[in-house]
């Protein structure tokens, strides 16, 4: 799950990492009410960010700096009406802008193969990583955490002066350990400051001093995590989630959508996984990775059904249900509703073993549903119906 910059400002802030005071507004007028407080406060500018789930907002015009009260509302009333990377701009970040002296990029993300977190940092930031990742891979420096200690105080010191953050090097450590502090204590994927900047302010006695701050913030989330923090479900930007992804969550069911043709209905996960192979191995392509669980009543495959052939492309449908907990018959209840319900007709083959499997194949011949004795055999199906080429 990704979260907004205000509320991945609000998740470093809690670890203590130095971030500049913010306001979220929905509208020009609560955008200008914003401005006024920190111009109010001293700041010369405010800075007005779109918030939405994509990066480059910069460069497609969601980041500008306002002067005064008017120009704030002037620019946040443009930001609000943007669209960027196709996703309309309902939220402004309103905050003191800072004055920039230099621009870094830090991030920890979850290193799956080296089973660690890993900090990576770079002395170009601001620009998109992604360019000096693929162009010169030498100009980002990756340091590993330890899994049990975290990061240590000495791979702190090490990042912060491969950085040229020597002068800054007490706030440089506390910040690197202060990511992958917030990495640990949410279950996040990635936690990314880009810029990570030194800023010049003016201190009481009217004299410039330079600081780091965290300007930007992306944060994702654990989806299978989140159980374990119940305010973290409260960040979730109903604005911006896909309203598939929403009803599969909603009904409880994980739903991957892939760009094959073959819709597949499985229970448990390491079933999905198989059904998947095995449809590739017969040649074909799966539309969708779908687990509907343990247990499933028939109401809940039929809201899988729906969710299957709400893809356009999807041709052919492959049920495979090993039953345990889960209980054929019932499946096969659902199926029928399912059918009894949906628009489009579209193939299906049906293979149903384990629990109350004969009292699915009774109801599945009744309603004439296409069925089969193997897992071979229904890919077989399943990928000749999509193709066209069913006997
Ligand atoms: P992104 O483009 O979506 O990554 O949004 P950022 O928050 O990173 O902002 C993009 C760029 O705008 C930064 O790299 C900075 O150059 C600039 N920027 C962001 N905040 C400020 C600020 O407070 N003051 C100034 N002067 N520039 C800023
Ligand atoms: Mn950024």
């Amino acid at each position: 799950m990704k979260i907004q910059e205000a509320d991945a400002k609000s998740l470093l802030v809690a670890q203590g990492l130095p971030v500049p005071p913010w306001a979220v507004a929905r509208t020009a007028g609560e955008a200008r009410t914003a401005a006024e407080r920190f111009l109010g406060e001293g700041a010369s500018q405010v800075v007005i960010k779109a918030q939405v789930l994509v990066g480059g907002r910069g460069k497609a015009g969601g980041v500008k700096l306002a002067g005064s009260a008017d120009e704030a509302e002037r620019v946040a009333a443009d930001i609000l009406a943007l669209s960027i990377k196709g996703i309309p701009v309902r939220k402004v970040l309103v905050g003191p802008a800072a004055d920039i002296v230099k621009e870094l990029y830090l991030s920890a993300v979850l290193d799956r193969a080296a089973k660690r977190i890993l900090l990576m940092g770079s002395a170009e930031g601001g620009v998109e990583i992604e360019d000096i990742a693929a162009e010169r891979p030498e100009a980002i420096i990756r340091i590993h955490a330890d899994p049990r200690l975290g990061l240590l105080a000495f791979q702190g010191r090490e990042m912060a002066f491969r950085l040229g953050l020597g002068a800054h090097l007490k706030d440089a450590v506390a910040i690197a350990q202060g990511l992958v502090g917030t990495m640990i204590a949410n279950d996040a994927d990635l936690v990314e400051i880009n810029p990570l900047a030194i800023v010049r302010e003016t201190g009481p006695d009217g004299v410039g001093v330079e600081r780091l701050q965290c300007l930007d913030a992306k944060i994702t989330l654990d989806d299978s995590a989140l159980y374990r923090h119940r305010g973290l479900e409260d960040l979730r930007d109903p604005d911006e989630e896909d309203p598939t992804d929403r009803e599969a969550r909603e009904a409880g069911l994980t739903f991957i959508k892939l760009d094959g043709t073959i819709g597949c209905m499985v229970n448990g996960a390491g079933l999905a996984m198989t059904t998947m192979d095995l449809v590739k191995r017969a040649g074909g392509e799966p539309a969708n990775f779908l687990d509907i669980g343990g247990g499933a009543r028939a109401d809940k495959v039929a809201h899988a059904m729906r969710l299957i052939l709400a893809d356009p492309k999807v041709n052919a449908i492959l049920v495979n249900i090993f039953g345990g907990i889960t209980r054929g018959d019932e499946v096969a209840r659902g199926l029928i509703e399912a059918r009894a319900q949906q628009e489009r007709d579209v193939p299906m083959v049906v293979r149903i073993v384990g629990t109350n499997a004969a009292e699915a194949a009774v109801l599945l011949e009744e309603a004439r549903f296409r069925t089969a004795a193997s897992l071979d055999d229904a890919a077989a199906q399943a990928v000749a119906a999509s193709k066209g080429t069913a006997a």
